[in-house]
């Protein structure tokens, strides 16, 4: 497939396939490369790729590596892994970008990279745990494609296809449907429900991975998007700046530094993905006036330990991105085996929160099954309250009394409010004078 074939496929209006993958190591070309050439990731494996290649985020997509066969290929395989791939690949297929395969340790067979994007048997022998669509966003889908859950912001999802496949996806069940993108006919009744919804003011646009789209075919989205006086902000979730931070060129910084305020979530789960490509990629979108947070899933195996948490967030912080959300991994049918106990995300929680920055702290949250939302979820810091007081337990374990001002006044009118609405006959009540703790009497019950 030429270049241009290819450019045709992403931006095409038809229901396609993903451009067939086809690696080519050490293919000439007279492109010259865009911007600074970096080592080829940290496994040498693609070493002889020209840089004006690997450097062209359109050659890593067409050269994903999309079944076991090329797999193998490339990382050693025995011969029954390659049996078991090949099964869990007829349910949930492989993609992998030649970048995203460069940063596998190919001597450790439980890198975290490598867990993330080689399918593994228990992702069918455990399939029969969890549920195809937790988040059951069909069900919240408004018109074709627009979800409308919360209150004040809508989900646009534009497409299917996504730069590789992510094997702890919520998605996982749209991998069969063999890539689509929305056509104008389509988008242009979600555009409708937005400007007929003045309560809208925060659209997220999302996939599949929407950066998949040309950036033309996104500019005419996002403009039509920012013409609609009611909406403050777009957001757009993608994990390309992980995958693929080529994608991240001039040419679509400079198109979306003139529709902000853009804000844009991304999807490092582990330290290892932050490498100087994706800094580069990050710090293109900051330099164009677009915030980048990250949302961390929470996996066994993979990053499920205080420490790797700590270098993550630390390593995002260094790179200007906000650790925003560390979410408990879905209910997702074939993701079972990554799956932790909701302890473990409050462990860690407890193991960064005043270890460590507080900007390196991201919020912990379930996303609820049927569509019950995210909620937010922190170890237990208050050991006891009482109407005047709290017992609060600190970071490293020591115990505090702390005097909440107000709060036996509260608690006495929460009491006659319940009364009244009991319609309970009015008694002359006493609100007692309380003197309270001095500052210089709250102590530290245990060192
Ligand atoms: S890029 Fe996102 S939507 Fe696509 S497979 Fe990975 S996690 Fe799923």
């Amino acid at each position: 497939m030429t270049k241009s074939a290819l450019n045709n496929t992403i931006i095409s209006d038809e229901v396609e396939e993903p451009p067939s993958s086809r690696l080519t190591t050490g293919e000439t070309t007279d492109e010259e490369p865009p911007g600074k050439t970096y080592a080829h990731g940290n496994n040498g494996l693609f070493n002889s790729v020209p840089a004006s290649d690997w450097n062209d985020w359109k050659w890593h997509f067409r050269n994903r590596i999309t079944n076991v066969d090329e797999l193998a290929r490339l990382i050693s395989l025995s011969a029954e892994e390659q049996a078991q791939l090949k099964l869990v690949t007829a349910k949930y297929p492989i993609s992998i970008t030649p970048y995203y395969l460069s940063l596998i340790d190919l001597n450790d067979r439980h890198d975290p990279v490598r867990k993330q994007s080689i399918p593994c048997i228990e992702e069918i022998t455990m399939g029969i745990l969890g549920m195809e669509d937790p988040l059951e966003e069909k069900r919240d889908s408004v018109v074709p494609g627009l979800v409308h859950r919360y209150p004040d912001r809508v989900l646009m999802v534009l497409t299917d296809i996504c730069p590789m496949f992510c094997r702890h996806c919520t998605r996982k069940r749209e991998w069969h449907h063999g890539g689509w993108v929305r056509t104008n006919e389509q988008i242009e009744p979600m555009l409708d429900y937005i400007r007929h919804h003045e309560e809208v003011r925060d659209v997220i646009i999302s996939g599949g991975d929407p950066l998949t789209l040309s950036t033309e075919r996104l500019e005419s989205i996002i403009s039509r998007i920012r013409q609609i006086e009611h909406v403050d902000i777009i957001r757009i979730g993608t994990r390309f700046p992980v995958v693929l931070p080529q994608r991240i060129d001039e040419e679509l910084c400079n198109m979306l530094s003139k529709y902000g305020p853009i804000w844009l979530n991304t999807h490092f789960n582990h330290y290892h993905e932050i490498t100087p490509e994706s800094a580069k990629a990050c710090d293109r979108l900051l330099r164009a006036g677009i915030p980048v947070n990250n949302q961390c899933v929470l996996m066994r195996g993979i990053n499920d330990d205080v420490e790797t948490q700590k270098k993550l967030c630390q390593g995002l912080l260094k790179i200007k991105v906000r650790p925003y959300y560390l979410f408990q991994c879905d209910e997702v049918q074939g993701t079972e085996h990554l799956r932790t106990p909701v302890e473990t995300g409050l462990k860690i929680i407890q193991g960064l929160r005043g270890h460590t920055s507080g900007l390196a702290v991201p919020h912990f949250v379930i996303d609820l099954p049927e569509g019950g939302g995210k909620v937010p979820l922190q170890p237990d810091y208050i050991l006891a309250k009482t109407g005047a007081e709290m017992i609060i337990r600190n970071y490293n374990g020591h115990i505090f009394r702390y005097r909440n001002p107000g709060a036996e006044q509260l608690e006495m009118k929460e009491i006659i409010n319940a009364a009244e609405k009991a319609e309970i006959p009015r008694q002359p009540v006493k609100v007692g004078v309380r003197v309270g703790v001095k500052d210089a009497g709250r102590i530290s019950l245990r060192p």
